[in-house]
Formats: C-alpha cells, structure tokens, sequence
C-alpha cells in the first residue's frame, strides 16, 4: 500500500478529553475516530489491528473446538425477563422500542441468546459439550465512558459460551478456555496476569479477570509474592486475625463536640484509629426502584469498605444501593450524622464487618449529637443482622493464603472466564436428555475478551513518547519503506523493488512515497509505530539502505538484499 494513496489523517492536535497515552495515540494516528462520547470508528489502519486481533481468537478459539456464528445486537426484553436480568442489568442495559412499542436492548453480552439458542437445538448428550462463539458488537450505556476504547458504549467484543453435561465437563471447559486466553495474550504481545475476580450472585471461586498491567487501568489487583494468590481487590479475601481475648470493660459515653470523622475522634481521644467503629449508611431498592430499606454497614476505623462485598452480603444488584439521605435516615433509624454507632439502631439492616465481632473494647458513635461511647463490644452491646467480610484488602495487609504482606498494582480487565454452571440454564429450561432418557440441566460456562480494549491495552503497553510500537502480531503493516526523494529514479526502482519481493513473501508493505521532507516521514513511521522500517535513500545507487527496528534505537546500514532477507525472516518468526 502506497502511503499516497491511504485515506489516513493523523492529527497534531489532540482534544484535551484524552488523557491517557493509548487514547491520545489511537487519535493522533488517526486510527480511531469519536463520533459522540464512547462511541468510535476505526480508520483503515486502525481497523487492520482490530481484525489482527480478531484473527488470533478466531485461531486460538477454533484451536479449542470452538465454532463462530454471528448473533443480532437486537434481543428482545422477553428472553432477558425470563433469565431475571431485564431489571437486574441496571441503567447500563440500552433499551429500546420498536414502532409497536415492544421492548429490546442492544445486547451488552449475549448468554440469554445463547441459551435460547441451545434449548432449541440440543435435545441429547450427544450434542454436548460445544463451544459456540462470536465477535460481535456490544452495547453498554456506561455512566461514564471514558479513555476511548477502554470504557467505551459501544465496542467489539469476543463472547464464548460452553454447554457441558456436567459440572466436571464443565471444569474441563474452562481450563481449555483458560489456557486459550493465556495464548491469546501472550499472542498479543501483553504483559497480562489472570487474577481471581468476584461472581457476584452466583459465588464460589468460578471466575479469573485477565488483567494487562498498566498504571492507567482501572481494575486494581491484589496479589502475593511468596505465594500464588492474586484476585481483584472486589473480590481478594480478607482473614481476620484470631479474636482478643481482653477483658470487656464497661461502657462509656464521652463527650466529644465536633468530632465527625474517625481521624477526628481518635485524635481528641488519643486512641488509634484501629480501636474505633466506623459507619456507612445506605438505602437500597426494590425491583420497582422504590425504596426498600436502610442498612447501616459497620467496619473497624482504619478500613475500607468493599462496596462490592457489601453488595453480595446483601444478596442485591449492585444498581439497588445508595447512600442514604443522613437527615432521613436519622428520622428513621436513630442514626445521627458523624455520631452513628451500633448501639440502639432500629428499623435498618445492621451489616457488621466479621473483623469487629473479634476486637474488644472500640470506640463508636454514640447515637447521640457530639458523644462517643468507648467499651463496644460485640454480641454483648449490639448485634449484626449480617456478619461478613466487608472490607478492602489493602497493600500490606496480610495475604489470606500465607499471611505475607500483600502488594498491589493496576491493570486494565482484557478479559473474563466465568463458570455459569446452570444459573441460565434452570431460569430458561435448557435441558438435554442423558442416556437414561433422563431430562438434566446444560452446565454452562461464559468466556468474553474485549478485543477493542484489548487493542488500547496494547498501545498503553507498547508505545514511547514518539508513537505506537507495535508488536508484530497485531502491527497493522509490518514494513514501513520511508523513500526519501520520491522523484529520484534510483531511489524508486529500489524502493519498488523491495516492496514486491517483501509483498512477494507474505509481509505486510507500506511504502511512504508522499513528498514530504524525510523529517515528517520519519516521525510518521514512529508515530504510527511500523514495526520494521527500511529507509531508500542517497545510497540506493549503491544498493545500500538503513534498517531500522520501531522498538530499537539503533539503525543498520544494509544491502537492499539483507534488509529483505532480515525483513522477511523477523517478520515470520514474530507475526
Ligand atoms: P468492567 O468491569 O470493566 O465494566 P465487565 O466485567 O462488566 O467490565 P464483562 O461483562 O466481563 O465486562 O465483559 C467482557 C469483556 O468486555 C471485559 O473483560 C472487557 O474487556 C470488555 N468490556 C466490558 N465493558 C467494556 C466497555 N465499556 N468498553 C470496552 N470494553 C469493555
Ligand atoms: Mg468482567
């Protein structure tokens, strides 16, 4: 392809809403374009990398058993009325009405259709297992869409669904998938990590996050260095220490005016954060949004809540929660603001950190404008209606495997493997018969990647502050030849000669022939981040070029010949 021919229009200015490398150099190519918030097109090279990535899940699904077929984004609100999720889904589920007033949603993932599909086709245990995939494009109405394709409404997403007859078929499934999803990564040339990641409703350790590591992601993992733990900080477990075993002292209100935070109290007190009580207060709702109850959260002073801990605990969605409106919550429960304490709460929902039935002696709010009351103790002055871990695991905090001090880092989620096991299947009466004619429930496991994330997660892992560095894999071109003086004949023939014998091999050519100074063609290259790129100038008399690697400083002088022969040979080994 010739560069002076390709419809490409990089940009020298960049809008001041991309503040993150990936999404600043996807636009600065011009490989991406925004059409409103989180919704964007691709350019031609731009859409040369998407299909790059494509085709590696494409071979890596296949590789497994896998078959692709191609659903509708249209789903009707039937199907996700009776899987319970029409509501369950929230606000980011983008409904829809056709010209008679029926429902449907672009789909945002597609189990419901998936499901459907199997319950109409499968009748016997011969048909299972089976592994249907898609690439397809997914809908979210997200709250806040940001760092184009990272976050963004509408985006490219691979979604696989196994169908075993049993919860063993299924284990054997998601290993498969597993091993899959470590290929396709590695494929992609990212620096990834699967960590265990929260199930939500449906529980048990039945899911891994595939997270590319990256400051700017924003999942945040939490992970051991001694041993093999690592999971997301939604879903890292949290292992109190053994109880105390203090004497209960008697309690104590205290006067302590003004004192609304933890930080606050335990100064005025000269006492450690950690033997205070801290309270979170919330409202939840009903399916039919309307408000069902307060719940009071109680955790040790220096923690963090885990709001999606909290959520499970609870057993809601986690759209049905918020804070709650202190002044209204007072009226009714007996709270007060800066002063709420378990004791002597009624008329809300008491969740208490399971850490908090251990300690002795804390430090809560009193209930009671400007008091404290020292002494709390658990079981003896108040009680949780819930007791479970609610808390943040924080670097440093001890592992829940061996104990050691935890660390952190961040990533961006890539991928996700679920094991569904029949929750779709019972709600939608997807049965098979088994050799005794016996009807049994399909066990199910769900496996999505997000390609064009996938594809912003390779530019924030690959790029320095002259461009994308593509790797090879998924490079749109792989050989960028920079003609120098494109009306000087020598230079030309060479230039051309090059591009068809590397053509003629099955690389991947782009050949700068725009007149431009040498300057602008060799940012270009850089910008872009071709892998390869072999530069035709004074010395083509000669027969000599310089070749030149995007992720290497240096550059070689080389015979036309060599830098084929080196072209061709890298380019196979990596692409
Ligand atoms: P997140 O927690 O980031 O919102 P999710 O867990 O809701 O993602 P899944 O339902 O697991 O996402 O979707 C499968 C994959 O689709 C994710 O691993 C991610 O790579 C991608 N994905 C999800 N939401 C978006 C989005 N808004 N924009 C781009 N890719 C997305
Ligand atoms: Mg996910």
């Amino acid at each position: 392809m010739k560069l002076s021919k390709m419809h490409i229009k990089t940009l020298r200015e960049v809008p001041a809403e991309a503040e993150i490398p990936s999404h600043i150099l996807l636009l600065r190519t011009g490989m991406i374009r925004k059409l409103v918030s989180g919704v964007y097109g691709f350019m031609p090279l731009g859409w040369r990398a998407v299909r790059k990535i494509e085709d590696i899940i494409r071979q890596e699904m296949d590789n497994i058993g896998g078959q692709e077929i191609h659903m509708s984004a249209i789903q009707p609100s039937e199907l996700w009325e009776e899987s319970g999720r029409w509501f369950a889904y929230g606000p980011e589920l983008w409904r829809v009405k056709d010209r008679n007033g029926r429902d449907f949603c672009l789909g945002p993932t597609h189990e419901e259709i998936f499901t459907d599909i199997i319950r109409n086709d499968v009748s016997s245990h011969r048909q299972l297992p089976l592994y249907l995939y898609q690439i397809q494009t997914k809908y979210r109405d997200e709250a806040r869409p940001r760092f184009g394709l990272m976050r963004s409404r509408e985006f490219i997403m691979k979604d696989a669904y196994s169908f075993d007859r049993d919860f063993d078929g299924l284990d054997k499934s998601y290993d498969e998938m597993y091993e899959a999803y470590e290929k396709i990564f590695t494929r992609c040339g990212l620096t990834f990590r699967p960590v265990e990641a929260d199930t939500g409703a449906i529980g048990g350790s039945n899911s891994h996050e595939f997270t590319a590591l990256s400051e700017v992601g924003e999942s945040e993992i939490a992970y051991c260095e001694k041993c093999s733990m690592a999971a997301t900080t939604e879903r890292a477990e949290f292992v109190d220490a053994p109880a105390e075993t203090d004497e209960m002292m008697a309690l104590e209100e205290v006067d302590t005016p003004g004192t609304k935070t933890i930080e606050e109290v335990a100064n005025f007190l000269g006492i450690d954060q950690s033997r205070t009580i801290k309270a979170l207060l919330f409202i939840t709702y009903d399916d039919e949004g309307k408000e069902k109850e307060y719940v009071a959260a109680f955790i040790r002073g220096d923690r963090e809540l885990n709001m999606i801990k909290l959520i499970n605990a609870l057993g809601i969605h986690e759209h049905s929660i918020e804070f709650a409106d202190e002044a209204k919550m007072a009226e009714a429960t007996g709270c007060v603001g800066g002063f709420t304490g378990p004791i002597g709460l009624h008329d809300c929902k008491i969740v208490v950190d399971s850490e908090l039935t251990g300690l002795k002696n804390l430090c809560a709010g009193a209930n009671k404008e400007d008091y404290h009351v020292k002494n709390v103790n658990y079981d003896r002055d108040y009680k949780g209606d819930i007791v479970a871990d609610l808390k943040l695991l924080k670097e440093g905090d001890p592992c829940p495997i061996c104990g050691e001090p935890v660390k952190h880092a961040r990533g961006i989620e890539v991928g996700q493997v679920f094991k569904l096991g029949t929750k779709y299947s019972e709600a939608m009466k997807a049965t098979y018969k088994d050799e005794n004619q016996k009807d049994q429930l399909i066990v199910m496991g769900c496996y999505g990647i997000g390609v064009t994330r996938t594809l912003a997660a390779i530019v924030e892992q690959n790029h320095d502050e002259n461009g994308i560095i593509w790797p090879m894999s998924v490079a749109p071109y792989h050989v960028i030849i920079t003609l120098v003086k494109p009306g000087d004949e020598q230079q030309q023939a060479l230039a051309d000669k090059i591009y068809n014998e590397l053509a003629k091999a099955g690389v991947e050519v782009l050949l700068d022939d725009r007149d431009e100074r040498p300057g602008v063609k060799f940012k270009d290259a850089d910008l872009l981040g071709i892998p390869v790129r072999i530069t035709v100038g004074k010395r083509a008399s000669e027969g000599i070029v310089e070749y030149k690697l995007r992720r290497e400083i240096e550059k070689e002088e080389k015979t036309a010949e060599d830098a084929v022969k080196d072209a061709i040979a890298l380019v196979n080994v990596e692409k």
